[in-house]
């Protein structure tokens, strides 16, 4: 039997976006979106250009993705033209590679909501489809409340999908907007739009609120739909979205569709999958679901005993599939063979060679493990992994010393007489025989310590000259008795090469100096600068 293609489409930056609590930034935008393509999903919707100022300066950026970079909003309003419809005009005037309108499927909405015939809101859909077209762009409709609108009139809810398909839209996607529809309905009335546009042009667009996006995400392929959209973790408004962290694997991992299905994520992505649900997190400056199936972190924990003694003997016994897959590990460490081999992959991923059989391998699991317990998140911190792995196999060089800092804030009155709040850091390091003194004033203790430790440090002062730091974010984690902080740094250079480094203490203070250290020498050793 043919293979044939699912494709997938995230929506974590649109309506995943819509989360309580959630509120990206630019930086966040593009540094998801990365992760995204790199992981092979097809379309990325990165917003919505022209309803407010991180989407519109997104859409005016150029980037450089493999994904269908798709764009977000409303086809033109009843009772104007499309020419004369600056909503539509700054849709089609975004740097997408595709366009996803909404529209009602509703006949219910259409007079309540939206205040128009159904003629006009049909003819809306044909209009705005015909315009993304002309100026050349890959044409998406999403039929907001399609299986509500489908069970109170199924002719009508057909035709607004059948208006898109025969303009030319690649794709019909069918949304549970309300999601409350469940997963035999869905598969039904999938089916049904099936035998009037063709499968390969049908999307499923799931909501989880009665917990049942990802199943009926799947009801919905079963019945012939050949895209799926849904967001990183299940984000989403109210109950989310279905989750493509749960999807992706299951397509990959289970014959049902694995044998049946062809998605662009390859086998090597699928293992970064882990990483990429868990670096989302951090952004969101959340702890992640220990129980997420696949990637959460007791997704393969096993209590010791029977089922401990029967792993070990066969891990099939007890696990569904293989947390290697999905860059997961398991818990209960049958032998150190699981982590040993996480840790060696993660060598060979960054371009470390090490051999499996050093003695020095087993010393950076116990290391990585130790750290990990009392607050580290080395998957979320690329350059400090690496530097930890380099300083375990002893290529890092100590390029500098820091051997005192002083950071003094301070709150008084200026001459005005208003209050204002002083931050001083004074930083003495030592590199090679020079010993140097700078002192910086800063917005904050953290920023004078950084400003104070980069204005000199000798003949390494060329090397860090194009540093800059993009982000930095801050987590209070309860782990035992007390309350540590944990800081992650976000860095680039002057090449545009970005890279993320961690600190954790009960101090802010000295966790963000760790931070900020191993930003500093990851750039020293990245550029190879002399010892
Ligand atoms: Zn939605």
């Amino acid at each position: 039997m043919a293979r044939e293609r699912l494709y997938l489409f995230d929506t974590t930056l649109r309506d995943g976006a819509q989360t309580n609590g959630v509120d990206f930034t630019l930086a966040d935008k593009l540094a998801i979106a990365g992760m995204l393509d790199d992981l092979g999903i097809d379309y990325v919707e990165g917003g919505y250009p022209g309803a407010n100022p991180t989407d519109t300066e997104l859409f005016g950026k150029d980037r450089k993705f493999d994904t269908t970079f798709t764009a977000f909003g409303m086809t033109r309003r009843p009772g104007r033209s499309a020419s004369n419809d600056p909503g539509l005009a700054a849709l089609l005037e975004a740097k997408a590679d595709a366009i996803c309108f909404v529209a009602k499927a509703w006949d219910y909405h259409v007079r309540v909501a939206l205040e128009t015939t159904d003629e006009e809101n049909i003819a809306s859909i044909r209009d705005s489809v015909k315009a993304a077209k002309a100026k050349g762009r890959e044409v998406l409709l999403d039929c907001e409340h399609f299986f509500d609108g489908y069970k109170a009139n199924p002719k009508y809810a057909l035709a607004c999908a059948k208006a898109a398909y025969d303009e030319g839209a690649r794709w019909v996607v069918l949304c549970d907007t309300n999601g409350g529809t469940l997963p035999h309905e869905v598969e039904a009335i999938v089916g049904a739009v099936c035998k009037v546009i063709p499968g390969d042009h049908v999307g499923i667009h799931a909501h989880n609120d009665t917990e049942q996006a990802v199943a009926n995400s799947f009801a919905a392929v079963r019945a012939g739909a050949r895209q799926i959209q849904g967001t990183l973790n299940g984000l989403g408004e109210r109950c989310g979205n279905a989750n493509l962290v749960s999807i992706i694997p299951t397509l990959k991992l289970k014959p049902e569709f694995s044998e049946k299905f062809d998605i662009n994520v390859s086998a090597g992505a699928l293992k970064k999958l882990a990483q990429v649900s868990h670096t989302l997190d951090e952004r969101l400056n959340r702890g992640s679901n220990r129980h997420a199936p696949y990637v959460g972190e007791s997704a393969f924990a096993t209590k010791a005993g029977i089922h401990a003694s029967a792993i070990m003997k066969d891990p099939a016994t007890y696990e569904h599939t293989t947390p290697e897959a999905v860059g997961n590990r398991r818990k209960v460490l049958v032998s150190e063979q699981a982590g040993k081999s996480n840790i060696l992959a993660e060598l060979e991923r960054i371009g470390i060679k090490a051999d499996k059989d050093d003695p020095r391998i087993g010393r950076l699991l116990e290391i990585v493990k130790e750290r990990e317990a009392i607050g580290y998140a080395y998957e979320a911190a690329d350059a400090s992994f690496e530097l930890l792995a380099r300083r375990t196999l002893g290529t890092v060089p100590n390029y500098f010393n820091v051997t005192q800092f002083d950071v003094n804030v301070e709150q008084r009155n200026n001459a005005k007489g208003e209050r204002v709040t002083v931050t001083m850091a004074v930083v003495k390091v030592k590199v090679g025989d020079d010993n140097m003194i700078s002192a910086a004033e800063g917005n904050g203790p953290v920023n004078a310590l950084d400003l104070a430790l980069r204005k000199d440090l000798g003949k390494y002062q060329k090397y860090i000259a194009g540093l800059s730091l993009t982000d930095y974010r801050v987590r209070i984690l309860n782990s035992g008795t007390e309350a540590v902080t944990r800081v992650l740094i976000e860095s680039e250079d002057e090449a545009g090469e970005r890279w993320t480094t961690i600190g954790v203490s009960p101090n802010i203070i000295d966790a963000s100096f760790q931070a900020l250290m191993d930003s500093i020498v990851y750039k020293l050793v990245k550029s190879g600068a002399p010892a």
